[in-house]
């Protein structure tokens, strides 16, 4: 058992200060994502269902680019600020899937997960600006 756990662990410097680890597991993204998602960010933990999601660049720097707003935001802001979006949206748009892609954090993961080197570029506090910006 633990040498799986070892197996599905890897760690991966982000930045110069924080690490995350990646964990591969189909029952703890579940648990945490309520079934709904292929990988989340569970501070430090990227959780994935599986390996192959480790291989897809852009999905790998989404939960990335999230581990980094996480940082900016303390970590305990980054969950408060995300359900706090969430259940706003969800109020004035009525649908869960909507209010999931109206989320800032969600925004500017979404808009910049396919430029690899976009944690390099990006501004501090960049999700600000998707907040501005009206989604829905
Ligand atoms: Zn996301």
């Amino acid at each position: 058992m633990a040498a799986k756990m070892r197996k599905n662990v890897e760690c991966q410097w982000i930045f110069r200060y924080f690490v995350t680890m990646v964990v591969v597991s189909r029952f703890l993204t579940s648990v945490f994502s309520l079934g709904r998602a292929q990988g989340m960010l569970v501070f430090p933990f990227i959780l994935i269902k599986e390996k192959r999601f480790q291989q897809n660049a852009s999905f790998m720097n989404h939960e990335k680019i999230h581990f980094q707003q996480a940082v900016e935001l303390l970590v305990v802001g980054f969950y408060l600020l995300y359900l706090l979006e969430f259940v706003i949206r969800l109020l004035q748009c009525r649908s869960a899937t909507r209010a999931y892609h109206g989320i800032s954090l969600e925004r500017e993961a979404y808009a910049n997960d396919h430029n690899l080197g976009y944690l390099k570029e990006r501004k501090r506090w960049a999700w600000l600006r998707y907040l501005v910006r009206s989604a829905i």
